[in-house]
């Protein structure tokens, strides 16, 4: 069965790059009916923290990208590792190297000078075993001549030459084992069974592939995909504005509106843009990633945020959209369902954080009224149908949509006025601002005590 996994460096927040290689790795294990690992690769203790661990666990949780198996430590496995490369030291798929800095930068330097490429020249390699406590690290031994290909789903058939690849520090002076080879470990333990990365790991998967052979392990299939641009064409960046993952869900964007839009982001299925979850699961495929870079678009991503606004699950939007109305300090506790609200305001809203702003009426008497509004609707012979539909809206004996309706049409009809001449002055009373959803509905929500209120202090 299918196996895959999403490896993040805990060196910062979860970001739209990494979000979509998560989403892609996600997909192929659900889409194959497969597992799908999280893993944290910490190794890098001085640029690892707690916090960015924190961040991506939330980002993954918030997008909802669920993980069966995890999260794993590579700090917490370094008894493994040195497990195998003490194997591997017995076997002689790797060995000791006593070489000093010195020499290796002597070594480099005169490559360097004589234009070859730079690479360790072996000098250890065949060492016999030494009964000494000089410091060493461990290497691992590359084969030599011939060379490592492999199937990548997006960019094709990829050679390398072995003599082109270095024998690779497996363990550090310290004893600490390095990067590529705790992937390795990793991979093959975990049974990772698919590879879908970043493109900046292109290089380093022939020496995985070569590492893995030298263990016995199966080699797992390689999906490298290509980076993400920012509109501008340069590389995607805090410069361009949102980049983590958790700053769109403070911007107002729903996950599937995000997830919608990353999957988009180099896949693509015919011309069809807009994909549910289960659409995706069922879709996608490795070989449908595309190889160009592509570029970020917000104007997209607000479309598919407003699309979802609309279209799921008013309850479902509510329970998001609660988040910002707490993040904005409106209280919901009195007032009306947030469901009938954003039923309400779908239309109107491109982002939840807008949705919320605009809601704030159905929940709190306004301190005072738009002041251009109120000099146009609230004075004078304008005010004249706001005091007919007020004694009209009293004498309702139901506060519905269609009694609120109806109440405000035979306002206009016998005053022989326009739906804007009585629409506007009860909007500004009711709202205190220019502009709401139908007042039918927008009454109906405020609910009859609160909207009468209003209409009368308006009056004054
Ligand atoms: N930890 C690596 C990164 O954050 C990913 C390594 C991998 O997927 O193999 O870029």
């Amino acid at each position: 069965t299918t196996k895959t996994r999403f490896a993040p460096s805990p060196t910062g927040f979860l970001h739209v790059g990494g979000a979509r290689t998560a989403l892609y790795s996600w997909l192929q294990a659900r889409a194959n009916n497969g597992e799908f690992v999280l893993r944290i690769e910490d190794t890098d203790i001085e640029r690892s923290t707690q916090a960015a661990c924190d961040a991506i666990l939330e980002g993954m949780n918030w997008l909802g990208l669920t993980w069966d198996e995890g999260p794993y430590y590579q700090t917490k496995r370094f008894d493994r590792y040195n497990e195998i490369i003490a194997q591997m030291l017995e076997q002689g798929t790797a060995y000791k190297c006593y070489c000093s800095r010195e020499r290796i930068d002597a070594l480099r330097e005169a490559q360097a000078a004589n234009g070859e490429a730079q690479k360790y020249d072996g000098c250890c390699r065949d060492l016999p075993a030494r009964d000494t406590d000089e410091p060493f690290v461990v290497r691992f031994k590359n084969p030599i001549g011939g060379s490592v290909v492999f199937d990548d789903h997006v960019r094709g058939r990829i050679e390398f030459s072995n003599d082109a690849l270095d024998d690779l520090i497996i363990a550090r002076t310290d004893g600490v084992p390095t990067y590529n080879f705790c992937v390795v470990v990793d991979d093959w333990d975990m049974g990772i069974t698919c590879v879908v990365r970043g493109e900046d790991h292109i290089n380093n998967t022939p020496r995985q592939i070569n590492i893995l052979k030298a263990l016995g392990a199966p080699i797992p299939e390689y999906a490298h995909v290509s980076m993400i641009l920012g509109d501008d064409g340069a590389k995607l960046s805090k410069r361009h504005g949102a980049v983590s993952v958790m700053q769109y869900r403070d911007d107002g964007y729903l996950p599937e509106a995000l997830l919608n839009y990353l999957v988009r982001l180099g896949w693509s299925h015919g011309d069809q843009e807009v994909f549910s979850l289960e659409e995706m699961k069922q879709l996608f495929k490795l070989d449908d990633i595309n190889k160009a870079p592509s570029a970020f678009n917000t104007e997209k991503l607000v479309w598919l945020n407003q699309h979802y606004i609309k279209t799921l699950d008013p309850e479902y939007v509510a329970s998001h959209l609660q988040w910002h109305m707490d993040d904005q300090k409106i209280d919901t506790a009195n007032g009306p369902a947030l469901s009938a609200v954003v039923t309400a305001l779908a239309e109107r809203a491109k982002t939840l954080k807008e949705l919320a702003a605009s809601s704030r009426y159905f929940y709190e008497d306004f301190a005072e009224f738009d002041a251009e509004q109120a000099k146009k609707h609230l004075r004078g012979v304008a005010l004249e149908p706001l005091q007919l539909v007020q004694q009209k809206l009293a004498a309702l004996t139901e506060w519905t949509v269609e009694a609120i309706h109806q109440a405000i049409e035979a306002t206009a009809t016998e005053l022989e006025v326009g739906m804007g001449k009585v629409g506007m002055p009860l909007r500004v009373a009711v709202t205190g601002a220019g502009q709401s959803p139908g007042l039918d509905i927008t009454l109906f929500l405020i609910g009859k005590a609160r909207s009468e209120q209003r209409i009368s202090k308006a009056i004054e």
